[in-house]
């Protein structure tokens, strides 16, 4: 599988890490509880979703990519 890096082109899936971008509740005020959330718990979300990936192998470089899941 080949994932487009917007400074390197087309490259393998291989060269790169993800995750997913924290969406921390705007009630939380507390900044412990905000990092724990932010860290921590994940919303597996099914569907579109956009994610942080890092070029590992490549560019070094972080960029935002849209994907779906399901
Ligand atoms: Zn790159």
């Amino acid at each position: 599988m080949k994932l487009h890096c917007p400074h390197c082109g087309p490259r393998s899936v291989e060269e790169f890490r993800h995750g997913e971008i924290p969406r921390v509740p705007d009630h939380l005020t507390d900044p412990a509880q905000r990092d724990l959330d932010r860290v921590w718990n994940r919303t597996n979300p099914q569907g579109p979703t956009t994610e942080a990936w890092f070029h590992e192998q490549g560019c070094h470089r972080w960029f935002h990519h849209e994907r779906d899941t399901s």
